[in-house]
């Protein structure tokens, strides 16, 4: 018996609901800071330090006070990187090398290519600015300043950046477990034999995939045959071992299948036919304490559902505070005459003039389209495009990061 069709939800009110249902999980960890990569930090981190601590050398030269550079200076002292200078008298320069510390009463650094030597004093050949060539104290991090707000995603810019300001362990937030099942007894595993009427299930693999990179723990409880009972029984399993449940496949309105039945007998279901595409049929739901979250199947389906709506939600959980990726504006290399009613997430990639091109097939099941693109052009509803028009592109180094 088909239900009553009911009207599409835009895709940013399905965002805003999912999100809504969303706390921030308790629990904090401590890590060194070379094992963080990829985790929110809890707390912000304070600089207990100026970086650089003192004024030190940009180059390899002579520190001498600015006022000094017209004169025939002698070279007093010699400062290494690592060493500890005396003061520069007046009337006087120091051979300094890049990272030493700048002796105090020095103001300025002369790089050696502008010098040169008589009878074993210093000569400046060309003008110089005071104060050249000098990395202030603190120009990069002020003690007692923020580094990193509470929140950040941990990359490999922000991990220097803590080391930077001495931080050799990190508070962060707690890993997400995410249970992961596919449905589909047409589906079997890459090394099984492929029987007629069978395909090799690469959601499990792109899903694995995409959980793990956004700093989460899986839970992979591979594929569940289609039948009631073990659906059920794998709903609780995951339940009892996970923050989320994540699904793939079997969630298109009206289709008779049991992870439905399942969901809503092991707890609650929302069924969503969300005004995007690929991938309009999406589910969210309870089971015990646990977020349930069914994808569509089509493999480009449930690629494009997880980064529009799932990611959000998993760097919510892990209390990360930007959710949305950046999106910059290009030309589009193509004419896109006949726009879905449907919001569209078209695979594109950057062509040789700095627009976008389309890959030839955009349908849900073809994931060489993702392979091939560069990123998704984010098409609103009903927008037909010409050559030339200005698009949104969302790259996948936004979202896959
Ligand atoms: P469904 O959402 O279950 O109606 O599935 C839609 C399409 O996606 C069907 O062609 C399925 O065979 C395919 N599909 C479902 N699950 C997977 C999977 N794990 N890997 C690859 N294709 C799948
Ligand atoms: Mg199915």
């Amino acid at each position: 018996m088909s239900e009553p069709r009911k009207p599409l939800i835009p895709l940013d009110d399905a965002l805003a609901t999912l999100l809504a249902q969303i706390e921030p999980l308790v629990g904090t960890e401590t890590l060194a800071t070379a094992d963080a990569r990829g985790r929110v930090l809890a707390a912000d981190l304070v600089s207990p330090v100026d970086v650089p601590p003192e004024d030190n050398s940009a180059m390899d030269g002579y520190a001498l006070r600015a006022a000094d550079a017209g004169a025939l200076l002698p070279v007093t002292q010699r400062i290494p990187a690592g060493s500890v200078p005396a003061p520069l008298p007046p009337g006087e320069a120091a051979r300094i090398f890049t990272g030493a510390q700048v002796p105090q009463g020095a103001d300025t650094v002369v790089m050696q290519e502008i010098t040169e030597l008589v009878d074993g004093r210093l000569r400046v050949t060309q003008p110089i600015q005071p104060g050249q060539h000098v990395r202030r104290r603190g120009e990069d991090v002020r003690t007692g300043s923020v580094v990193l707000p509470a929140g950040t995603r941990l990359d490999a810019v922000s991990l220097g950046l803590a080391a930077t300001a001495g931080a050799a362990q990190l508070t962060v937030t707690r890993r997400p477990r995410v249970a992961l099942f596919s449905t589909g007894d047409e589906l079997v595993m890459p090394g099984e034999p492929l029987p007629p009427g069978a395909i090799y299930n690469s959601n499990r693999f792109t899903l694995r995939a995409l959980v793990e990179g956004l700093g989460c723990e899986v839970v992979d409880l591979g594929i569940v045959p289609d039948q009631l009972d073990a659906t059920r029984a794998a709903l609780r399993e995951a339940a009892s071992r996970a923050d989320v449940i994540l699904t793939s496949g079997g969630v298109s309105v009206g289709e008779e299948d049991h992870l439905r039945p399942a969901v809503q007998a092991e707890g609650r279901l929302d069924l969503w036919a969300i005004a995007i595409k690929p991938g309009k049929p999406f589910a969210y739901g309870r089971v015990r304490d646990a977020h349930f979250v069914g994808l569509p199947g089509n493999p480009v389906s449930s690629l494009v559902t997880f980064l529009v709506l799932v990611r959000p939600a998993l760097l919510k959980l892990q209390g990360a505070t930007r959710l949305a990726p950046r999106g910059y504006r290009l030309a589009a290399g193509f004419d896109w005459p006949k726009p879905d009613k449907r919001r569209e997430f078209l695979r594109v990639r950057l062509d040789e003039a700095g627009g976008l091109a389309m890959f030839s097939n955009q349908s849900s099941g073809v994931l060489t389209s993702a392979f091939w693109a560069d990123g998704l052009l984010d098409n609103p509803a009903g927008q037909a495009i010409k050559i030339g028009d200005a698009v949104r592109f969302i790259p996948f180094a936004e979202l896959l990061a």
